[in-house]
């Protein structure tokens, strides 16, 4: 593993207009690691990631992709460095076909996953081709949200809650994709509220409240860390 992390956030603020939501968010991930953002609704995990994106792009501080500055850098850009984001609302185009959403995607560097590994990847998308995204399963559209990102050519992935709404079974699924995500080399930055969903895929978790980290648990740890947790999320 190199020892400069692949992606290092460090003194972060970010605002909305007046609204100064992030105070100095501090955090690294590193190459092929699975990290998660836990938190509160309004802890600022998705601010986080829109300020990577260069989505909120009033923003100070640094933030380091394989050691190029971001802070600053327009949001086509910094996709074109290889970063991907899947909103939480997950921004495929709904009025067009399955495989319209997977063409569509410009690429942004070599090795973009074929239709073919896609497919390996998702099962649920073989033979659905030609279905219209709003005619998918919330499930089928998170999966083709990762897929059209997939095939950009994204190599750092940031998830945000891909599990919001689905039903367990789909869930697994969501997770054994990360997995095999992972084997791949890929690395991920997610933010996810079903912290037992987030142990059975992370390698370490970032606890986030009112807009910076408070605390960084090895997954390894969470159990020991459990009331902790359940004190920092409330539940
Ligand atoms: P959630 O799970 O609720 O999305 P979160 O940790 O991702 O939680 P953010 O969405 O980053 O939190 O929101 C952080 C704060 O920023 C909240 O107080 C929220 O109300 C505020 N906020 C989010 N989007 C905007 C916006 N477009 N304009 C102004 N304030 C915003």
């Amino acid at each position: 593993m190199p020892d400069t992390p692949m992606l290092e956030i460090a003194d972060l603020h970010a605002f909305y207009g007046e609204s100064h939501i992030l105070h100095g968010v501090g955090l690294e991930v590193r190459q092929g690691e699975v990290v998660t953002l836990l938190g509160r609704n309004g802890a600022g995990k998705t601010t986080t990631m829109r300020a990577v994106m260069g989505i909120v792009s009033k923003r100070t501080g640094s933030i380091r992709f394989r050691g190029t500055e971001l802070v600053g850098m327009a949001q086509h850009r910094v996709a074109r460095l290889g970063i991907g984001y899947v909103p939480e609302e997950r921004g495929i185009f709904s009025s067009l076909s399955v495989d319209e959403n997977l063409t569509l995607p410009p690429v942004v560097k070599p090795g973009g996953m074929t239709v073919a590994q896609i497919h390996e990847l998702f099962p649920n998308l073989v033979g659905r081709g030609s279905t219209q995204g709003t005619r998918l399963s919330g499930g089928e559209q998170q999966m083709l949200a990762v897929a059209r990102i997939l095939r950009t050519g994204a190599d750092l992935i940031l998830l945000d809650e891909p599990t919001e709404g689905l039903a367990p079974v789909i869930i697994e699924q969501i997770g054994r994709a990360i997995h095999a995500l992972k084997r791949r080399g890929f690395t991920i930055l997610m933010v996810e509220q079903n912290f037992r969903f987030a142990a059975t895929i992370a390698d370490r978790h970032y606890v986030m409240e009112e807009g910076h980290v408070v605390d960084m648990i090895p997954n390894d740890q969470l159990a020991a860390n459990s009331e902790k947790l359940h004190t920092y999320l409330g539940v």
